[in-house]
């Protein structure tokens, strides 16, 4: 499925649904339960938080807690955790697996069970007193992490024990929590000398304000650049609703009576579409281009000042660059192995780029005869050609995707062919707002699974996106079975309505729903290696893979009806869903590979070899690569590609499309092999599913696969074979 929707966890790096990986371990000492507190007669409230809840599942206890139980909960939660990580440290006995690894998962639990309720509400349930508790405690989480991770006597216990792995006698999944600690530690400079470290601590302080600086020249800019409008007839072709949005905007600056266009933060802009008039849509599209490059809001300088102390930091820590530092720690391991993935993507998109191209110039001369296609032609004749040959009007496509019945007779009904699992809905769990909705999932045996929590309605309180998250992750050690919620931003129903979706929403549940799967399919021992505890170029395979059902003829045909007379949807229809999701397949992947490049070059230098110039530093490496294509310009351009230089994704932004090589390869390999049946859903469940981060990703996927994954199927999804 093309990258080209707007919003949802599935799509382009705007928004990406949320790791859990925030790992804190914890015993639970001196921890006064609820009944000693009643029976001392005592009238004082007990924050919930501070004791494990004597719920189902251990879930949370929404119905008593208050926002500003957080505060006490997280400070009582990091001094016990700092006592029980000095106790380990400090322990006279020699260090054990048991006596150190064991006993730092098991530390924490109470910061562990504050923070999961915390970021699951500072994000689907927000209100000014999270926001402020935000503000004040993310300083002091991150230092007490590093309290933690460069703290020398725990590290030379964890490498004691990591220097005789050998002959420990460890199964493979605690040789994997031992490396996975060991490296992690040392990734962060636990193995420096105290003076290097302090460099590290100064690189850290110096990169953090430069994230902050750039975060907020970015922010800036796409306000300072918006596009003023002083005359209507200039916006011809824009939709009645993005035109009231447009004079909105302009009155909302005190410019009533003008019209006002925001930028997006990728280069394409959506008005671009729609705008008639060509010199307005080339106003437009140079306003995002040269977004930052001169003024108060440029970032020439931070970027280069940031690709060179992350270089420095790398050369601290032993690698060669930044893009080594990153993926030793990633599926692909190295800059080679992805940038060896994208390179064979280049060809075929090209070519069908080029294509498209023509086809498009073709239209641009029935309006301007002689004229060249430019950029910001692209998307407004791309939109012409699309519905003149597609005819897709997503109102009438809505009407038959019902929000319950995608959910069960689609989602629900899919993952019980696959993996034998089943649903109960319970309405005795407390829930932080009345939408959200619990149901209970049972094993084939009918023994339970684990609580899925969902919460699909947009509403204020909620940040923008679809996401999954988890309460409890599942652990053997701890005896935790998994919770986990899957959040939306679907419209809500009117009161005489069900709740309608387009065929994009009905893709992002099947895709949030998958990573669900993930964390409930979960049969670890170690909570650090549970479900969703994998790389990042890693973590969208079973989201991105689950999204394949929801086009299943047999699971289309259950959930694909419409909501009045129950008729499914027409072949018709269907037929031109289909060819129109497949369109403009090459201008996608196009701009979108030039970004994975452009963020890898940035990455792979040392600091003695960086460059002093930002443009012809972006256009070599778009000519280096084969795409350098005057009409497609790259997703983002350095200055104000967040996704690398705020965003976690520096070295990274390949990992959409690695991520969407297996999945496809893992979906060809059901294809192979007799399709959707329980046979197949067990195989993938057993050896990748429910393996968290026990193993390399890559030995995983080998296994599952019998190779590594090739991105043949990837283009022939996209439509480029
Ligand atoms: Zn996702």
């Amino acid at each position: 499925m093309p990258y080209q929707a707007a919003g949802f966890g599935r799509t382009l790096g705007d928004d990406m649904h949320l790791h859990n990986t925030i790992v804190v371990g914890g015993l639970a000492l001196g921890v006064m339960c609820a009944n000693q507190a009643s029976a001392q007669g005592t009238v004082e409230r007990v924050n919930p938080l501070l004791q494990p809840s004597p719920l189902p599942y251990g879930v949370p206890r929404f119905d008593q807690l208050r926002n500003d139980d957080f505060r006490a909960a997280l400070d009582q939660g990091m001094r016990e955790e700092l006592a029980e990580v000095d106790r380990i440290a400090d322990d006279t006995a020699p260090p054990t697996f048991a006596n150190t690894m064991e006993a730092l998962e098991q530390s924490g639990a109470v910061l562990r069970r504050t923070l999961r309720v915390y970021t699951v509400l500072l994000s689907a349930h927000s209100d000014e007193v999270l926001q402020k508790i935000d503000a004040e405690y993310s300083p002091k989480l991150a230092a007490h992490r590093d309290a933690i991770t460069l703290k020398p006597r725990l590290f030379a216990r964890v490498k004691s024990l990591y220097d005789r792995r050998g002959s420990l006698r460890l199964d493979t999944e605690q040789l994997q929590l031992l490396e996975e600690r060991y490296r992690n530690d040392v990734r962060a400079g636990a193995a420096l000398s105290p003076p290097e470290q302090d460099a590290v601590r100064a690189n850290n302080v110096a990169r953090a304000n430069a994230v902050a600086e750039l975060r907020r020249r970015i922010l800036a800019e796409v306000n300072a650049a918006a596009v003023v409008v002083d005359d209507r007839a200039l916006l011809d072709g824009l939709p009645e609703s993005d035109i009231a949005g447009a004079a909105a905007a302009a009155s909302a600056r005190g410019l009533a009576g003008k019209w006002v266009l925001p930028l997006q933060n990728t280069t394409q802009q959506p008005a671009l579409a729609y705008l008639r008039n060509r010199a307005m849509r080339e106003r437009l599209f140079k306003a995002s281009v040269s977004r930052n490059t001169s003024g108060a809001n440029d970032t020439t300088t931070l970027v280069l000042e940031m690709a060179r102390l992350r270089a420095e930091r790398a050369k601290l820590l032993g690698f060669s660059d930044h893009a080594a530092y990153t993926l030793d720690d990633t599926m692909a391991k190295s800059a080679e192995n992805a940038l060896g993935l994208l390179r064979r993507m280049v060809p075929a998109t090209v070519t069908r780029t080029k294509e498209e191209a023509s086809r498009l110039q073709v239209r641009l001369r029935m309006d301007v005869p002689g004229a060249t296609l430019e950029p910001w032609d692209w998307q407004y004749y791309a939109e012409q050609v699309r519905r003149a040959d597609y005819a897709l009007d997503e109102s009438e496509v809505r009407q038959y995707f019902e929000l319950d019945r995608v959910l069960r007779d689609g989602v629900f009904y899919a993952a019980t062919q696959l993996y034998g699992i089943t649903f109960r809905e319970r309405h005795d769990i407390p829930v932080y707002h009345p939408d959200v909705r619990v149901f209970e999932v049972f094993n084939a045996d009918s023994s339970p699974l684990g609580l899925l929590y969902l919460d699909y309605f947009a509403r204020p309180s909620k940040r923008g996106g679809a996401w999954m998250n988890q309460l409890a992750m599942q652990s053997g050690l701890l005896s935790t079975l998994p919770v986990v919620t899957n959040t939306a931003n679907f419209p809500k129903p009117s009161p005489n309505d069900p709740a309608l979706l387009t065929s994009d929403q009905v893709r992002t549940m099947f895709h949030e729903f998958g990573h669900a799967l993930h964390g409930l399919f979960s049969n670890v021992r170690y909570p650090s290696l549970s479900g969703t505890s994998v790389p990042r170029d890693f973590v969208e395979m079973p989201s991105q893979f689950n999204e394949h059902w929801a086009d299943e003829p047999s699971v289309f045909a259950r959930y694909a009806r419409h909501h009045r007379t129950g008729e499914p949807m027409p072949g018709a229809l269907k037929e031109r869903l289909d060819r129109a999701a497949l369109f403009n397949g090459g201008y996608a992947l196009a701009e979108m590979l030039a970004a994975c490049f452009l963020d890898m070059d940035w990455h792979m230098l040392p600091a003695a070899q960086l460059p002093a110039q930002v443009d012809s530093f972006e256009n070599s490496s778009l000519k280096t690569h084969g795409l350098e294509i005057r009409e497609v310009p790259p997703r983002y351009r350095t200055r104000y590609f967040q996704h690398i230089w705020t965003l976690a994704y520096s070295a990274g932004y390949y990992s959409y499309l690695w991520s969407e090589v297996l999945d496809s390869d893992a979906y060809a390999w059901f294809k192979e092999n007799g399709g959707m049946t329980r046979q197949n859903g067990q195989r993938l469940r057993d050896m990748v599913l429910s393996r968290g981060g026990t193993k390399e990703a890559a030995a995983l996927y080998r296994e599952f696969r019998g190779r590594d994954a090739t991105p043949d199927a990837l283009l022939e999804e996209r439509g480029l074979k």
